[in-house]
């Protein structure tokens, strides 16, 4: 049976390049696009990374019950559509849902069968490198995503696996092989050694920063 699978990271992890290549790399495999009333930034486009629609079209989403789930996150919504999803697993395919750890969380509420991998950075100096280095965000902004990225983090014990992306092709291949643990039922990987030290090097490291 197709799988709902959330893929979560701490913001700078590079969730989303792992999973466009999953989608690039299996046919079976496809990526559920949020809704957001962010604005797009760089080369974004509409139906691709997102579908950008402003407050009013959301507000009448929510009116008619057209989300699975939604969530503010940096003072934007998002908001994943129950009709794409069920559209793409009646298509035989694995959902994957690039989201925040409170869209997982919600994910799994709705739908316990979910399952959630939370993917770890290699180490929180590349985390802090990959986030002052976006050309396209004020220092308020990157600010507020290191701070993010150390809340998020201590989420990541919620998660049913987790990955280490170490190399986007590592990871992709650890994704693949955990959706496919999942059908079997079988065991799940877990690195939660490696998660508390990041974020016990994350609470000394960028507490400094801010
Ligand atoms: P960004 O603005 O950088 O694309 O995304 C900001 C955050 O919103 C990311 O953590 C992203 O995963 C999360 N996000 C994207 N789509 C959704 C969604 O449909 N629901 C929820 N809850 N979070 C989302």
């Amino acid at each position: 049976m197709a799988e709902l699978i959330v893929i979560s990271a701490p913001s700078g992890t590079g969730k989303s390049t792992v999973c466009a290549q999953l989608v690039k790399q299996f046919d079976d495999v496809a990526v559920s696009i949020s809704y957001t009333t962010r604005k797009p930034r760089g080369h974004e486009r509409d139906g691709v990374e997102y579908h950008f629609v402003d407050d009013k079209q959301f507000d009448s989403m929510i009116e008619n019950g057209e989300f699975l789930e939604w969530a503010r996150v940096f003072k934007r919504r998002y908001g994943t559509a129950k009709s794409d999803v069920e559209k793409l697993l009646s298509q035989g395919k694995d959902v994957l849902f690039d989201i925040d750890v409170q869209g997982g969380m919600n994910i799994k509420k709705r739908r316990p069968e979910a399952l959630l991998i939370f993917i770890l950075p290699p180490s929180i100096d590349e985390l802090v490198h990959r986030l002052t280095h976006r050309a396209t965000e004020s220092a308020q902004q990157i600010q507020s995503r290191l701070d993010a990225a150390l809340r998020e983090l201590e989420q990541g014990r919620k998660y049913d696996a987790h990955v280490l992306n170490d190399t986007v092709k590592n990871a992709v291949k650890q994704v693949d092989f955990l959706r496919k643990k999942a059908r079997q039922n079988e065991e799940l990987i877990r690195l939660d050694e490696k998660l508390e030290d990041l974020i016990a090097e994350a609470n000394s490291k960028l507490r400094l920063t801010t």
